[in-house]
């Protein structure tokens, strides 16, 4: 257990029983538990009302990138609430949301020249879905009303996004609220019984019989690039994304690239789509695009996806969709400054040797006792714990294994999620070699010298 609480502590412990809901949380669990409450942040340390330090090691849900109370991102907030903290985007310009697109068009793959604001990774997807749909409608063609999704795939958690989500577990009960996809098998190599090759020929044929079966009707493909993060890191084989866009230029239909949670450096590029030479028709960004500061997201699009909206009043053409927060001047400026501090401290050519670090680890983790597999995509990672290594036999899940390991790395100063039986490492891309080392080292020794007995116990 943690020890004595101050005062305070218990005060906000209280109120936290008896007035909040948290998010994909079991409330009965959390009202039995003595949750860690968060005061501040000091570069890649989360600091809890107790003054208890931790190592953040999921990025705050995968999207700090340079750490927290960053000088520069601090000032450009700060800066920015000295001028307007927010105006609309219905019927008027914003100083930061111009100047942002322009940043945001400038990085992303060639062809992506418009950007769309709202204010999550969900809102990102619900947005590039909406208009792929009325794309084909602003044409005339009003057969093409259906997307193909992965399994698995995790897209957010609106209706709409739900509605090209494959996770069970999230979305199984929301079924009948759900727009009907098509789905292709999650490409997942570590549980695919057959080789890399195999398993991404695989993915390709069923996406190219859905294309082929349901010609017309398609509007567009949706995918996550290179891994599926929330449904336990499950890396794609190479070439697989590559694959797809090849496969919806042969159809001619709209690729939806979700780079929510790879954007922004985790996969060792700016986006993930970079690693293929791929260019979607959009680009779903949120999660890191403003540092981790503030709620922001973009849906980014071509100029061909752009002009089908262009007509007259009566055409009906217009996209009608917005938020209140809409290209939020604040977050505008935040991710102006995590941009610039992208160049400044030269994150992007910093990652191999972060990479490189986490392979190394990786190596020697994947020797230990009930670790299935240690996977990453660039800092992107998961490590996947397994009862029989040869056999791949999973952990039931109510036996909470990866839960319970997880707080034990917590008392060592280290916080980190699992997914199932999947222990998620996404540590920010602007840590240093140095504390990726020693937030690796607690990992290993935590696996090490507690899970056996999480297990045996379990
Ligand atoms: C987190 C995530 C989302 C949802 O983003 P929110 O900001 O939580 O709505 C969408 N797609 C992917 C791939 C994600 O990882």
């Amino acid at each position: 257990m943690r020890g004595i609480m101050n005062e305070s502590t218990k005060k906000l412990l209280e109120t936290d029983r008896k007035h909040l809901w948290y998010p994909f949380t079991q409330m009965k669990d959390w009202l039995e538990d003595e949750p860690v409450i968060i005061e501040s942040g000091d570069g890649f340390y989360l600091v809890d009302t107790e003054g208890r330090r931790y190592i953040d090691g999921v990025s705050s849900l995968w999207c700090n990138v340079h750490g927290h109370r960053v000088k520069e991102i601090d000032d450009a907030v700060k800066g920015q609430l000295g001028k307007i903290a927010h105006s609309t985007m219905l019927g008027l310009g914003q100083e930061k949301a111009i100047e942002l697109a322009g940043r945001l068009a400038e990085i992303s793959p060639e062809g992506l020249e418009r950007v769309f604001y709202s204010d999550s990774g969900a809102t990102s997807v619900e947005i590039a879905i909406k208009m792929a749909y009325q794309y084909w409608r602003n044409q005339g063609d009003t057969k093409r009303t259906k997307f193909i999704a992965l399994g698995d795939a995790y897209h957010g958690d609106t209706i709409g996004s739900v509605s090209v989500g494959g996770i069970g577990l999230f979305h199984g009960i929301f079924r009948s609220l759900l727009f009907e996809t098509y789905y292709v098998d999650s490409p997942f190599v570590y549980r695919y019984e057959g080789t890399e090759d195999e398993c991404r020929a695989h993915g390709l044929e069923q996406m190219e019989a859905l294309l082929k079966n349901n010609e017309g009707q398609i509007a567009g493909i949706v995918v996550e690039p290179l891994v599926q993060g929330a449904a336990g890191i499950l890396v794609h084989p190479e070439g697989f994304l590559k694959g797809v866009e090849e496969l919806a230029r042969k159809y001619g239909v709209l690729l939806i690239v979700d780079e929510v949670a790879t954007g922004f450096g985790k996969t060792g590029r700016m986006f993930a789509c970079e690693k293929e030479d791929v260019r979607p028709d959009f680009m779903c960004m949120a999660k890191g695009i403003s540092g981790g500061y503030l709620p922001l997201a973009a849906t980014v699009t071509t100029e061909k996806v752009f002009e089908a909206f262009l007509g007259e009043p009566d055409e009906h053409k217009t996209f009608y969709h917005g938020h209140t927060y809409t290209g939020n001047a604040l977050g505008c400026a935040a991710a102006i400054a995590s941009l610039d501090l992208f160049e400044k401290n030269d994150v992007l050519a910093s990652l191999d040797a972060k990479i490189a670090k986490m392979e190394e680890w990786a190596v020697k983790i994947r020797e230990l006792p009930f670790v299935g597999d240690a996977r990453h995509v660039g800092l992107f990672g998961g490590i996947e714990l397994v009862r029989d290594k040869e056999s791949k036999e999973e952990f039931d899940y109510e036996q909470m294994v990866a839960r319970k390991l997880i707080l034990s790395m917590r008392d060592k100063g280290l916080m980190v999620r699992n997914l199932g039986n999947v222990v998620v490492l996404m540590p920010p891309v602007g840590m240093s070699v140095e504390l990726l080392d020693e937030m690796m080292s607690i990992i290993y020794d935590s696996i090490r010298d507690e899970l056996p007995g999480i297990v045996e116990s379990a």
